[in-house]
């Protein structure tokens, strides 16, 4: 160790004759923030971001104070411009970075607020070392990946500790083992480990074992060259989890072990659960959250009667989870509708709300590329309830709307997000204020009534040029309304995304015709939230912000837990 302490102190003032490039933030002391590593071998899509989550949330349940990174291969800066039809969706923080949608299982699954500062791509990384290079900030020397970009990798998480304070810095390697592009990522955290000194660093590889019908019985080699594959850029797991359809056999793990010098009791099963919220439970069965605390040294932090506790809480909320006792169909309009990773968070937001109410959701996806206001009802005879969900373009539109007026004139509970709540403002100015020629310029940019629309003075006073509003925003609600009794409160701050909104010159036309807009920017003339008035109809609400963003296990966002309520009386009165 301390000869890692040496070679660091030798390069503290960076010289041209030095071959190191180890800058360290201010207040970073090496060895004393502990990481956990992940990678992903054999195939992409093994959950690396659940696993490292689920083992982060029981380090913290521990009371340890934990941070995740997710470290992104691709060159894009962030994940605004990616299609969430290719990407999953686009999960947006607090500070408006728009980030990869594994950020909101750590969220979730940790109940925490992240930053942008816990979500990297290759992008930023080499942003930020060309910037440098610019401003002369490499004495001359030839830039390269190792050291300097390595370097900037190694920055970033040290920085991050410090910024958070982390006792363990929990750092997801996008993509798989093999990759061109996150071969850096990988080489900076064995220079990691080697720096920062042993005991201090742990490396965990996913893996994946093939279970072919045809031979009935779980084949490893495909995990075991995986995990070789690891082993040649000089990275040694210390944990192996093994992603499988069902419980991985112990043959399979000796011969895993057998492989990769990884003890047994070190390969981890892994597989299929009915929700992802088991997995914690899961992992402290098999010991992997002791085994983690002893690698790096722990044990004399940890609190166990916090642990107690939070396992507790934990063990209420995932015991209902398989065996709830009510159920609702839910529909959920889309243009992704082929793709579930589009609407993670909703769903997600969906199943919170459904255990606090002890009620199973079954999601009904309604393509409303060919609703009309003919077909609608049979359309929607099914559900207890409808979702609009965010969205950007045309298609479907149409369809969009003949499911709000059904939901509107037939008392269905009703939840409109972001895209939901304009496509509500739309249909009500259509059909109830009549004006025929309401839309959004979005999609029709020569609408005879925009009252949808982008509104450059009001983006100005936010300072955001023609781009999206985006990150959190403070609402005010209404005293008496119907938000305000769902949140308890009348100031709330919710995650927005969106170029338009409702343009206040159709405010007062919208509530003389019975709409309510309960939720608005605490200074400007944002419509952020709306809603019916409750004798007229039992939930009909919408917002211009995502909810489902901020929705937690122990913690369902309020307007997703009114939806599942709404939906559970509506059932109970068919039924
Ligand atoms: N396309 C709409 C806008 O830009 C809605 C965006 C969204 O649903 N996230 O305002």
């Amino acid at each position: 160790m301390s000869d890692a302490m040496d070679l660091l102190r030798s390069v503290k003032d960076q010289t041209d004759e030095t071959e190191f490039y180890t800058p360290l933030p201010d207040g970073y002391t090496l060895g004393s923030t502990r990481y956990v590593a992940v990678f992903g071998t054999v195939i992409s899509g093994l959950g690396k971001g659940i696993f490292s989550s689920s083992l982060a949330k029981l380090l913290k349940d521990k009371g340890l104070r934990v941070s995740p990174i997710k470290l992104e291969g691709y060159l894009n800066f962030d994940s605004g411009t990616l299609n969430p039809f290719r990407h999953g969706e686009v999960f947006v923080l607090d500070d408006g970075m728009e980030s990869d949608m594994d950020l909101g299982t750590y969220e979730r699954m940790l109940d925490q607020d992240l930053t942008g500062a816990n979500f990297a791509t290759s992008g930023q990384i080499f942003q930020a070392v060309l910037s440098k290079e610019r401003a002369g900030g490499y004495l001359g020397r030839d830039v390269q990946m190792i050291p300097h970009v390595t370097g900037e990798v190694k920055l970033r998480l040290r920085t991050l500790a410090v910024k958070t304070r982390a006792d363990v810095v929990f750092v997801e390697v996008g993509g798989t083992v093999g990759d061109i592009e996150n071969a850096f990522y990988i080489e900076a955290l064995r220079e990691l480990s080697y720096e920062e000194g042993p005991g201090k660093v742990a490396f965990m590889a996913l893996t994946y074992v093939l279970s072919p019908p045809a031979l009935g019985e779980q084949k490893s080699k495909a995990a075991q060259l995986g995990i070789r594959r690891l082993m040649e850029y000089g990275i040694h797991p210390h944990v192996i989890a093994v992603r499988a359809e069902k419980p991985v056999t112990t043959k399979v793990r000796q011969k895993l072990s057998v492989y990769t010098n990884v003890p047994v009791g070190r390969v981890f099963s892994m597989h299929d659960l009915p929700s992802i919220y088991l997995l914690p439970e899961l992992m402290r069965e098999e010991g992997l959250d002791s085994e983690v605390v002893e690698l790096l040294g722990l044990g004399g932090r940890v609190n166990s009667a916090h642990e107690f506790k939070a396992a507790g809480a934990w063990a209420r909320f995932t015991s209902t989870i398989g065996s709830e006792r009510h159920e609702v169909r839910i529909g959920i309009t889309g243009k992704y509708t082929a793709l579930r990773d589009s609407y993670a968070s909703i769903l997600k937001a969906l199943e919170h709300a459904g255990v606090a109410h002890d009620t199973r959701v079954h999601v009904e996806w309604i393509d409303t590329t060919d609703v009309t206001d003919d077909n609608v009802a049979a359309g929607l005879a099914g559900v207890d309830a409808i979702i609009v969900p965010g969205g950007f373009g045309t298609r479907g539109t149409a369809g969009k709307i003949a499911c709000i007026r059904h939901a509107r004139a037939n008392r269905l509970p009703y939840l409109g997000i972001c895209l939901g709540f304009q496509m509500a403002v739309i249909e009500f100015a259509r059909n109830v204020c009549s004006l025929a020629g309401a839309a959004s310029t979005e999609m029709d940019p020569d609408c005879e009534h925009p009252v949808i629309s982008i509104l450059p003075e009001q983006k100005q006073i936010e300072g955001l040029g023609g781009n999206m509003r985006l990150g959190g925003q403070d609402v005010d609600l209404t005293e008496g309304s119907l938000a305000a009794e769902l949140y308890g409160t009348t100031k709330i701050r919710q995650r927005f995304r969106h170029r338009y909104e409702v343009d206040p010159r159709y405010i007062e036309t919208l509530q003389a015709g019975g709409m309510i807009f309960s939720g608005r920017h605490p200074v400007h003339p944002i419509m952020q939230v709306l809603e019916l008035p409750r004798d007229i109809h039992p939930y009909f609400i919408g917002g211009q912000f995502h909810p489902e963003l901020t929705s937690r296990p122990l913690r369902p966002a309020p307007m997703f837990h009114g939806l599942v309520r709404a939906a559970l009386e509506r059932a109970g009165a068919r039924a």
